[in-house]
């Protein structure tokens, strides 16, 4: 039986059930998050990967949105690590915390509610592939913004949004929908933030382009900053996709995946960049704690 944080307990899963009544149910007013904690054979260790970060975000959406819970950021860290050990997870993780107005109440709005926050665990490999690399379409369907619903929150209803591109691509036969934005520019994946390498340049939307403001993102830029590469946050055109030598999405999930293929054209050779597989294997080995320099993304399970 899998154990799970819901009205301010661990509970066994039977336990943890919400009515069909729940307000955010019924209008996507939910906020949630989504973070790995990873398995290291070598250590034999759990490792959460940029808990503080998440949970701070969270706190920052749940602002917009006008929810408070009672639960501190810290007092969420602690909850997420005993969650772990309770479980008994000795494998790479999801994490899934969701902040919801738990009112019984008809009415789509943000005052006078009281919001409540679940979490749960489960096995996640590799979300999208990592190795061989995906082929995406550019979708029809358009990225929102900042007035309708903000990207840079992880809101649950601007997930229909993302429900649509994913569905469109699989349909088309692809693995990833890229989504522009209202001005036509690239703004990311259906789940993932974007990345594309020109001349030995990496290239990403700047925030502003009605993208979330990924955590792995700023790792990515944080690493390919290390390892000597130049990093312009800018607006990407369409075609400059398929022109790009590389291309490659980044996420908590994604993990860093490449892109060979986008519209039925191949991107550089059609195989893995060498930029993009470089920097994924810092990124898994400092997910796991093995990088000394970026030892503060990580926190032991113990
Ligand atoms: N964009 C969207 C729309 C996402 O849902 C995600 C996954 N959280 C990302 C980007 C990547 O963000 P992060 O690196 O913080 O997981």
């Amino acid at each position: 039986m899998e154990y799970i944080y819901f009205e301010g307990k661990i509970v066994p899963e039977d336990q943890a059930k919400i009515s069909v009544k729940t307000n955010s149910l019924h209008y996507g007013t939910a906020i949630f998050e989504g973070i790995r904690a990873y398995y290291d054979k070598e250590s034999d260790k759990m490792w959460g990967l940029f808990f503080r970060e998440h949970y701070e975000r969270l706190f920052k959406n749940m602002k917009v949105l006008n929810m408070e819970i009672e639960e501190s950021i810290d007092d969420l860290i602690d909850i997420t690590k005993e969650l772990i050990l309770i479980n008994n997870i000795k494998s790479d993780i999801y994490i899934r915390p969701l902040v919801y107005f738990s009112d019984l109440k008809i009415r789509p709005k943000l005052v006078g509610y009281s919001a409540k926050i679940t979490i749960y665990t489960y096995p996640l490999g590799d979300y999208i592939d990592i190795n061989n690399g995906i082929k995406a379409i550019v979708s029809s369907w358009t990225r929102l913004n900042d007035n309708m619903i903000p990207p840079r929150l992880k809101v649950a209803g601007a997930y229909v949004n993302s429900a649509f591109s994913k569905t469109e691509a699989i349909l088309a036969g692809a693995d990833e929908a890229i989504v522009l934005n209202k001005n036509g520019y690239v703004s990311e994946g259906s789940a993932e933030n974007i990345f594309i390498v020109r001349d030995g340049k990496l290239i990403t939307p700047p925030v502003s382009d009605d993208i979330l403001e990924g955590i792995t993102r700023n790792a990515i830029i944080t690493i390919a900053k290390d390892l000597g590469y130049e990093v312009e946050e800018r607006h990407i055109a369409r075609t400059e996709l398929y022109v790009a030598d590389e291309v490659f999405f980044c996420g908590t999930g994604a993990q860093v995946s490449p892109v060979v293929e986008i519209d039925h054209r191949k991107i550089g050779d059609g195989k893995p960049g060498k930029i993009t597989k470089e920097i994924q294997s810092v990124y898994f080995d400092a997910v796991r704690g093995k990088i000394e320099k970026y030892s503060d993304w990580v926190v032991p399970i113990e």
